[in-house]
């Protein structure tokens, strides 16, 4: 005659919480081609492309994403690529 145990309180399974918390921070959408950067690449960020032959003097050979024969790069990298190509620029 024993009886059930009363049904357990409901488990509160944490559902998905919201990740839209765009609140303030800008996300990019084109991420730095460049493999070993966080960046991003979009305009407003003042992303530049550069052509593959650039960024294969800069980063070697497969350690940046191409698209469509162009590589789109962070501000900061395309920063760092015109420094080490400043020997070309004008004065
Ligand atoms: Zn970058």
């Amino acid at each position: 005659m024993g009886f059930k145990a009363r049904a357990r309180k409901n488990r509160q399974e944490s559902g998905e919480e919201d990740e839209q918390s765009t609140s303030g921070q800008k996300e990019g959408e084109i991420p730095c081609g460049v493999s070993s950067c966080d960046d991003f690449a979009d305009k407003h960020f003042g992303g530049r492309s550069l052509s593959v032959d650039n960024a294969t003097e800069m980063w070697g050979e497969g350690s940046f994403e191409e698209r469509k024969g162009r590589v789109r790069v962070c501000k900061s990298c395309y920063r760092k690529w015109k420094k080490e190509s400043k020997e070309d620029d004008m004065y």
